[in-house]
């Protein structure tokens, strides 16, 4: 039988929001987890020096033998560093050298286009390929926006009131205007949804009016769940299967994949 062949290639996703602790790792493990059990071929890219996602699929980072630092800095091919995950997802792992990247890259012309070019060698590979960055608006993260088509802007309930993605939605419209094109923005994910709260019900009822883009459903429910998964590196779509966090995140995959 011939191979099966694609028209094209992965769907690269962004999963950005320059604030940290707003579920940004915990969406990039548990939504890449549902896309694998729809049966789509995953890569998730740990692109932040902190290499929480690594560490929650359960890599040492200190021990990998390569890291997106490696591929970013021109060392080492993409394909040398993956690495097959629980959960059904390759993980491109990151190290404490990724820390450094920045540095280096600030030499470099054309800097914002190295991780899309190292990502297009292995699009054919994959079809998700889900990045989770820093909590900067740094040159990672400007790499990370100038590969994707898509981007998700991870957002606790109890800041949606804020309106505190202006500097992100900013820095979207220049890679837009001057790096990349095909840049949309997929959505907010309201992530750490207390369902008991007046107030963040009244909130979520009106988020995409207040900014502006498209929502995400459903909202990601609070759990203890979500602090215990990372431990036992398995994301909480396998440590607690039935868990209503683990619905959400099901539910929110098969929403993105309406809008890719
Ligand atoms: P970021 O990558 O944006 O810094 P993380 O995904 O690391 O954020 O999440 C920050 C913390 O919040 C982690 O301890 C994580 O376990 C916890 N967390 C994430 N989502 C939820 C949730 N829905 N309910 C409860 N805790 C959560
Ligand atoms: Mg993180």
């Amino acid at each position: 039988m011939p191979p099966r062949t694609r028209a094209k290639g992965a769907t690269v996703i962004a999963v950005a929001n320059q604030k940290g602790g707003v579920a940004k790792t915990t969406s990039v493990a548990s939504l890449g987890a549902a896309f694998a059990e729809l049966g789509k071929r995953v890569l998730l890219v740990d692109l932040d020096p902190q290499a929480c996602l690594t560490f929650s699929l359960g890599v040492d980072p200190e021990g990998v033998e390569g890291s997106m630092h490696d591929v970013l800095t021109g060392r080492l091919p993409l394909a040398d560093i993956l690495l097959e995950c629980a959960d059904g997802v390759d993980l491109a792992p990151s190290s404490i050298d990724l820390a450094g990247t920045e540095a280096v890259l600030l030499a470099r012309p054309g800097r914002e286009f190295i991780l899309g070019n190292a990502l297009a060698e292995q699009a054919k590979n994959y079809d998700i390929i889900l990045l989770d960055c820093s909590p900067s608006l740094g040159v990672l993260t400007l790499g990370a926006l100038t590969a994707a088509s898509g981007l998700i802007i991870p957002m606790p309930c109890e800041m949606l009131g804020h309106r505190g993605v202006g500097q992100l939605l900013d820095t979207v419209r220049d890679v837009k205007k001057i790096l990349n094109k095909k840049l949309t923005v997929l959505g907010v994910l309201p992530t750490m949804f207390d369902s008991r709260s007046g107030h963040q019900q009244e909130v979520l009822a009106d988020v995409g009016e207040r900014y502006g883009l498209p929502v995400l459903t459903p909202p990601i429910p609070r759990t203890v769940r979500f602090a215990e998964a990372p431990a036992v590196g398995r994301s909480i779509l396998e440590t607690a299967r039935k868990s209503k966090g683990a619905a959400a995140y099901r539910a929110v995959a098969k929403d993105v994949l309406t809008r890719i």
